[in-house]
């Protein structure tokens, strides 16, 4: 009797894993392909808006060895344009994506559009947008589009905001979007250990792409160590979830993420925090490890191992990049934001003498680290400063639109100070309590200090503390910074 039950009980679990991981429901259509335009052979239907020239052509390519080139364009919304004809249903959603290239030696803001007619007029509505620097082909994609419920007559076409730039496009597609599972993180239509494995290595920085919608499984935007723990739960313990799908079809990385709005910030303003931190539990001490000098360069892995340990715990912190050294390592700044932690700026050159320069010498300074790591995250927005050597002036702090986070805890790792001594003093902070909202200073050129950081992850979190970046342990606290000031702490 006994024995029966068992087994009752074991079919009964068996056959609940079976309906959540295998009855996932995919459309026999999803996935087909509704639009494929290559430009090999022709130009796939394309045309133009109005006078501008749409031509094939074999000057550039994303795929293959052709695309097309728009030119001679009058106005913004001159461009290429595909009609959509009777294979997309009206109210119904699709995945559009297209790559586009310019190279007129700037960014420009361009857009994939849709035309249709809602039963009165003509309407024009983005489906997708982005800054496109120039001479790299860019991405703009949007996985999962809705047509208006009241559209007819519709085309897809591409155009920018304002410049009357040519441009060449490449590699348009539509297809019926596919459902995957949460969790499903290599979209292979089963939740197991390979998606485990799939995200571990993407979290230890050895795998650059992920698919952001199946992996996020808290739904927060970002994807770290939550996730992979509330993934584990999944694959371990099926039972005690249900299942939730995603509509989807494109790998997302960084580099193809669209435009996160900013606004223009100014000396004095409010810092436009947009810190997540639903993440840190109630009644938390924070506080804020930043690690400045980065990316690693010389083949030294300290910044990596920073990360990781951090990760383990599903710790953040805030990373200040030194411009001149991010070229070639741009695969640690994307993992760097991937985990969570905050990208942060540390000057281009890192001169040892910015408060003596003039407003255009330290715009400059900045700037240039601003528009690198934009482009590298394929976002638009400012990045707290660390200045070199702590070193701030009047002309600095009434000319950059961003807070200075400094130094409330020296680490002392740059004048040599060993793992040990460095654990020491953080550990002798919290049990005194003056470690709670601190700006720790440290650098992620040192073995030192990633020795140490591997050290002080889990004995933070088993002392009560959690380590976050310094935009999320001033909001943690409820606090404020101003653009133009310096920081310490957060009280
Ligand atoms: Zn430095």
């Amino acid at each position: 009797m006994v024995n029966m039950k068992r087994s009752f009980a074991r079919v009964v679990c068996a056959s609940v894993i079976a309906m959540i991981f295998t009855a996932v429901s995919i459309p026999a259509s999803a996935g087909q392909k509704l639009l494929d335009a290559s430009f090999e052979s022709g130009t796939d239907g394309f045309t133009a808006r109005q006078n501008e020239t749409v031509a094939r052509s074999n000057a550039q390519a994303y795929d293959g060895s052709y695309s097309i080139k728009v030119s001679n364009r009058g106005s913004a919304w001159n461009g290429a344009k595909v009609a959509l004809d009777t294979k997309w249903k009206a109210g119904d959603t699709y995945a559009f994506s297209c790559a586009v290239y310019q190279e007129t030696g700037a960014d420009v803001d361009m857009q994939l559009s849709l035309q249709y007619n809602d039963g009165t007029e003509d309407k024009y509505v983005q489906v997708a947008a982005g800054s496109v620097p120039s001479d790299k082909w860019t991405v703009l994609a949007n996985p999962a589009y809705q047509i208006p419920t009241v559209a007819s007559s519709c085309y897809l076409y591409v155009e920018t905001a304002e410049s009357l730039c040519d441009f060449y496009v490449d590699a348009v597609t539509s297809e019926i979007p596919t459902q995957y599972a949460k969790g499903d993180v290599n979209h292979d239509e089963a939740v197991d250990k390979k998606d485990l494995r799939e995200m571990l290595a993407f979290l230890q920085g050895q795998d650059a792409a992920i698919q952001i919608d199946t992996s996020d499984m808290n739904g927060d935007g970002k994807i770290n160590v939550i996730d992979f723990t509330i993934l584990k739960r999944h694959v371990l313990f099926p039972e005690r979830y249900t299942t939730t799908t995603v509509t989807t079809t494109t790998t997302t990385t960084a580099a193809t993420q669209a435009p996160t709005e900013w606004p223009e910030l100014h000396p004095g303003d409010k810092w436009y925090n947009t810190a997540d931190i639903s993440w840190i539990p109630a009644g938390k001490k924070t506080v804020a490890l930043s690690f400045d000098d980065g990316p690693n360069i010389n083949g030294d892995t300290y910044g990596t191992r920073i990360q990781n340990a951090l990760n383990k715990q599903g710790f953040h912190a805030t990373f200040f990049y030194w411009g001149e050294r991010i070229p070639g390592h741009e695969n640690e700044i994307i993992a760097a934001e991937k985990a969570g932690h905050e990208v942060a700026n540390h000057t281009w050159n890192h001169p040892d003498n910015m408060d003596k320069y003039d407003a255009a010498g330290v715009l400059s300074q900045y700037n240039k680290v601003k528009d690198k790591l934009n482009d590298i995250l394929g976002v638009k927005r400012d990045y707290l400063l660390r200045l070199p050597y702590l070193k701030n002036s009047t002309t600095i702090s009434s000319t950059l639109p961003v807070p200075f986070p400094n130094s409330g805890i020296d680490s002392g790792d740059w004048s040599g100070s060993s793992a040990d001594a460095m654990v020491q003093k953080i550990q002798r902070a919290a049990q005194d309590g003056s470690l709670n909202g601190q700006v720790v200073l440290m650098h992620e050129t040192y073995n030192s200090t990633a020795t140490a950081v591997e050290t002080l992850c889990p004995w933070l979190a088993q002392n009560g503390y959690v380590v976050c970046t310094v935009s999320e342990m001033f909001k943690y606290n409820g606090k404020d910074m101003y653009a133009g000031r310096v920081y310490n702490n957060c009280w």
